[in-house]
């Protein structure tokens, strides 16, 4: 039975609201619909959540689920980054569709900076984050394709997520089987470990799902389950 991404990383929705503008946002329409903020094209900074950091069971973190790193004000990234520094016994994800607009320069071990790329036409996105952010880990989500993103430079890349298209649109849009084996392929040859998210079961087949996390990550969710045991 496949994995729910989101039982395996966390969301922890530090900042709300996000300046990209993209046409399929589910979380822009969260905010209309629970008017959590007033303007989502005006993110907002949500200190207080970060407590939710001093638990000391691992965890795995998503920071940027209803929101885009590079809509971050400088000042919220690095009260971030020093809390981030602060729990080493978490991974933080952060996800950016625009890292031309970056310039990150940390040691940190437990941050992973990501991009999202919906098919060839953003391929730039990868070079770009290697570029303007000199981090430990970099991952790349595919998701949502809206074509073939073909031959892809992996280098220093950690982490491959491959999805598809969900809600209302994905009846027009998702991605074809071979888009995501091939996207497969070319990280496996790298020895990339990859996550085929639980909306490909019915496009892939159960039994083909593919669903690797790096090391870091399975450290976190193993440590999880000898705390459960030890409560
Ligand atoms: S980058 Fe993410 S949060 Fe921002 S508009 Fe696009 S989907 Fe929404």
């Amino acid at each position: 039975m496949s994995d729910c991404i989101k039982d395996l990383i966390q969301n922890m929705n530090l900042v709300i609201g996000c300046t990209v503008g993209c046409p399929y946002c589910y979380a822009r329409n969260n905010v209309r619909r629970f008017h959590t903020i007033d303007d989502f094209s005006q993110p907002e900074f949500f200190p207080g959540k970060l407590r939710l950091m001093d638990k000391e069971r691992p965890q795995n973190f998503l920071l940027t689920g209803m929101s885009d790193l590079s809509g971050w004000k400088e000042a919220w990234r690095e009260e971030v980054f020093e809390a981030i520094r602060r729990h080493p016994q978490h991974q933080f994800l952060f996800l950016t569709k625009r890292p031309d607009l970056l310039d990150i320069h940390t040691d940190l071990e437990n941050a992973w900076f990501g991009v999202t790329v919906t098919g060839k036409a953003d391929l730039w996105r990868i070079d770009a984050l290697r570029e303007h952010v000199r981090g430990a880990h970099y991952h790349v989500t595919f998701e949502p394709l809206f074509d073939n993103p073909g031959a892809v430079n992996l280098e220093n890349i950690d982490w491959i997520v491959v999805g598809t298209m969900t809600g209302a649109m994905s009846r027009k849009v998702h991605t074809e089987p071979e888009w995501a084996l091939s996207l497969t392929r070319q990280a496996h040859q790298h020895h990339i470990p990859v996550f085929w998210k639980e909306d490909l079961v019915p496009v892939m087949g159960e039994e083909q799902m593919v669903q690797e996390l790096p090391e870091a990550f399975n450290n976190v969710l193993e440590a999880q389950k000898t705390w459960n045991s030890r409560k």
